[in-house]
């Protein structure tokens, strides 16, 4: 399982794809790819990573700001309506097939799922999957008041349990936020873009600029700049290292 993650000018549908690539020996059982296009368009897949290459292709998916995970299930079956990346669409009687505002993809397991999806529904999120990984989409949704960041730092505070995500929303469309917590995650830094990945070999070819993340850090990526905070959203800088890809 894995995560891929970019914010650029050009379009990263191959970086991701290729990341994911990268990614295959985890192990995984279905995979997608999301990225802003004048709106959220998505592709999962329950086949390899080369088909959900030719599915991104064949519906011209193409985007600077994307994320895109290979997903090996903990809960729920492994299914396309289960796969990541998973989309709010806001409370009420939105479709749940319709087009999403907030995207996000999740590698771990979210202990309290079942008392944040009661709280959820209760305020009109409909729920479009049987993973944990959805409470947290519509968790950032309802937390959302035009700054991701910030939705994203006020989100995690409310998660039990391990986890690496990136969400990226139709509001702020150069804007990627990461966060980890028991699942590896790290930044990669380029030149007017950036990226993140579960491990920086996935990034190889696209950055060797590699910053680890430490538990609890939330990241704000966006074009040419980035931005940390650790567990008590202090700004932190982190050491940015050089890392030689071995492939
Ligand atoms: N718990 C999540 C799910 O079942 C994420 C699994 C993973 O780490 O890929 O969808």
């Amino acid at each position: 399982c894995g995560i891929v993650g970019a914010v650029s000018t050009r379009n990263i549908v191959p970086i991701l794809v290729q990341g994911l690539q990268r990614l295959e020996y985890r192990g995984y059982d279905s995979c997608g790819v999301a990225v802003y296009a004048e709106g959220l368009r998505r592709a999962r897949s329950t086949a390899r990573v080369a088909e959900l290459a030719d599915q991104v292709a064949a519906e011209r998916i193409e985007g600077g700001t994307g994320i895109a995970h290979t997903r090996w299930a903990t809960h729920g079956a492994p299914a396309v309506h289960n796969a990541h990346p998973h989309f709010s669409h806001g409370p009420g009687e939105a479709a749940p097939s319709g087009p999403g505002r907030v995207a996000i993809v999740h590698n771990g397991i979210i202990e309290n799922h079942d008392e944040l999806r009661a709280a959820l529904k209760a305020k009109g999120y409909r729920f479009s999957s049987q993973t944990d990984t959805e409470v947290i989409v519509h968790l950032l949704d309802s937390l959302y008041e035009g700054d991701l960041f910030e939705a994203v730092k006020a989100a995690v505070q409310q998660l039990h349990g391990a986890y690496a995500i990136a969400a990226f929303c139709k509001d702020e469309p150069h804007r990627v936020v990461g966060s980890r917590a028991g699942s590896p995650l790290v930044l990669g830094v380029g030149k007017d873009e950036n990226f993140l990945a579960s491990d920086a070999m996935a990034l190889s070819g696209v950055t060797d600029q590699i910053v680890y993340l430490e538990e609890g850090d939330v990241v704000d990526l966006q074009l040419g700049r980035y931005w940390i905070v650790d567990r008590n959203h202090k700004p932190v800088q982190r050491p940015v290292k050089t890392v030689h890809a071995h492939s």
